[in-house]
């Protein structure tokens, strides 16, 4: 199976196009501002001026964290992705001159980071396990080959080559980073250029993870006086980062979400390109566990706060979780890698649970503030307040002193279209229903919906291959699938969950899908004790939460949803679409998770109390 070029896919339906011209025209701008310190009320970045001083290019100390670098390579990614789609000079502008910095601030020998150029010269992979050395180069990497993919520039291939060789050099036979990202970027430096040292390179890092777990033990420096996160990270604790034991013989999510979830990212694009079969089934059961045993029903992952990590099998508490927009982020990532060793309608679902719900949930309607932690029950004046609900913020800020999200979000949604199609030697699979049109080795496909709103789309096909079958994903959830190819009412196969449309195309045929979109009632495992008693409402692709503000002076926690109310969606033409829930004969309004907290400081509330 293969991607289709991004380059090769237009969005243009009326969900997702004016979300991602929000990003290319608000968000990305406005990032661009808070990197470069002229955002006014928000955490200081100096993200650009660090490289900007490691360059030469001006005077000044080196300030944030230790991989305060890696925000302006996602911003990179973000905009290169977010120009091709949406062209603006001016900006294009500033990126190459953001480019600029970032080569300049290679040293002589390939080496590239901000924070060791300026503050610890001589150190340099000196702590693998608390320095993000290796995240920022696979940060750094990965913006080169977004600048090369989307707007088809060599503006950081060269720096990116030149830092990827140090790397392969360096760690050639030992060495393993505290935070999974290098293997991902040394993949997609390998899909670019077909040289396989990459492959070897991001290969070794996945093999060497947790064959010797005292690793970290033996190779971590002590460093007193000098403090690299906002919080320690035990070099015994290898449960943290995943290193106690081989990848290969993994089979939970444990530790930090992010790092697992990238690391899992990795081995399935890995495996995949090997056939590395106990890699993809280790990524196959850590899967499972995942999405069975740790997952919210918002998509939200890593469920404890202690320092972002994934919590115990069904412990799910809703008012404190983690749930790391990257972490949801990295989920898509990696789902993406599985759909293209695999096409399974259970792993489309998953994906849009991430972009509809866990993913997009983090960003403000006016797309400039950003939730870092996604919680599925908020108190102002309890979440951000009480100790233990001190990272639950009941609106989203600005900006962070940690800023890995928004841009993580942007970079996501901005390449989009990677994620609907892929090809296999016969089958065009769509598997996520977005209008808009494709380029596709077997002909270009334009598809007019109504989703995620109403169950409808039409697919007209182009061919300039004849025969080859159509593989749609009908979203799960919906019912009453009914399929007309010309008009004709058509028995469409139905094969791990793609509708399967197998046949000779002619030019503007038309494939129509119909669905319905019942108000489903979700209901936890009864081991997830937060949501016992309770339901959760879904739509689509939306799973639901209540706000207060609708509810006036009562509290959440006191309104009871009767079994048996009906439930109908209704259109909402301000923050949440055609989809607000509401009751027919009781006073009762529900809206899209991703859009709470954008009316006022109130209440949020996923899992409801059913009579
Ligand atoms: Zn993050």
């Amino acid at each position: 199976m293969k991607e289709i070029p991004l380059s090769n896919v237009r969005i243009t339906d009326s969900f997702w196009a004016p979300r991602r011209e929000l990003i290319a025209r608000t968000a990305m701008p406005y990032m661009l501002r808070v990197l470069e310190d002229e955002e006014q009320d928000v955490p200081r970045s100096h993200a650009i001026e660090n490289l900007r001083v490691a360059a030469g290019l001006a005077e000044g100390e080196f300030y944030g964290m230790v991989f305060q670098d890696s925000d302006v390579y996602k911003w990179i990614e973000t905009a290169a992705y977010a120009l091709a789609n949406d062209p603006d000079e001016r900006m294009l502008e500033k990126l190459r001159e953001v480019c600029a910095i970032v080569e300049k601030a290679q040293q002589e020998d390939g080496y590239l980071n901000s924070y060791f150029t300026l503050r610890e010269p001589d150190n340099h992979w000196g702590n693998l396990l608390e320095c993000h050395e290796l995240y920022c180069a696979g940060h750094m990497i990965e913006a080169a080959v977004a600048l090369k993919e989307a707007l088809d520039v060599d503006w950081l291939t060269e720096t990116a080559e030149r830092l990827a060789a140090q790397i392969a050099d360096r760690f050639d036979s030992d060495g393993i980073p505290g935070h999974q990202e290098i293997e991902i970027a040394l993949m997609r430096l390998y899909h670019l250029t077909g040289n396989p040292r990459w492959l070897k390179a991001a290969q070794g890092f996945l093999d060497r993870r947790g064959q010797d777990p005292d690793y970290f033990v033996k190779h971590t420096p002590a460093h007193p006086g000098i403090s690299y996160g906002d919080y320690p990270i035990d070099p015994k604790d290898t449960v943290y980062n995943q290193s106690d034991m081989p990848v290969r013989v993994q089979k939970e999510g444990r530790g930090h979400a992010v790092r697992c979830m990238y690391m899992l990212t990795a081995m399935a694009d890995c495996a995949r390109e090997t056939g590395d079969e106990a890699m993809m089934e280790a990524c196959r059961r850590m899967l499972r566990d995942i999405t069975e045993r740790r997952m919210y029903v918002t998509g939200g992952l890593g469920s404890n706060p202690d320092r972002e990590q994934f919590g115990a099998a069904y412990e799910l508490p809703n008012d404190s979780g983690y749930n790391e927009t990257c972490a949801s982020v990295a989920m898509v990532f990696f789902l993406h890698q599985m759909l293209l060793a695999q096409p399974d309608g259970a792993l489309a679902d998953l994906m849009e649970l991430e972009l509809y719900n866990g993913v997009l949930a983090s960003m403000s309607a006016d797309g400039k503030h950003y939730f870092y932690v996604n919680p599925l029950e908020v108190i102002p004046g309890v979440g951000g307040v009480k100790e233990g609900l001190k990272h639950v913020k009941p609106q989203r800020p600005g900006w962070h002193p940690c800023a890995c999200c928004p841009p993580n979000l942007t970079r996501l949604f901005s390449q989009l279209g990677r994620y609907m199609y892929s090809e296999g030697e016969d089958t065009l699979y769509a598997h996520l229903l977005i209008g808009g049109e494709a380029e596709t080795s077997f002909g270009r496909i334009e598809v007019k919906t109504g989703y995620p709103f109403e169950g409808d789309a039409v697919y007209t096909v182009h061919p300039v291959k004849r025969e080859f079958a159509l593989a749609l994903h009908v979203p799960g959830g919906c019912e009453e699938v009914s399929v007309r190819v010309n008009g004709q009412e058509t028995d469409a196969r139905t094969e791990d969950g793609y509708l399967r449309l197998s046949r000779a195309w002619t030019e503007g045929d038309t494939v129509r899908v119909s669905f319905r979109m019942p108000v489903r009632r979700l209901y936890a495992d009864p081991r997830n004790i937060a949501a016992r008693g309770c339901v959760a409402l879904a739509r689509g692709p939306f799973v639901y939460c209540a706000e207060g503000i609708d509810y006036g002076r009562a509290r959440l926690s006191e309104l009871v949803l009767p079994k048996n109310a009906e439930l109908t969606a209704e259109s909402d033409g301000t923050i949440s679409g055609r989809a607000v829930l509401a009751g027919e004969d009781i006073a009762f309004r529900a809206i899209p998770y991703y859009s709470w907290g954008n009316r006022a400081l109130t209440e949020m509330r996923v899992w409801l109390q059913e009579e």
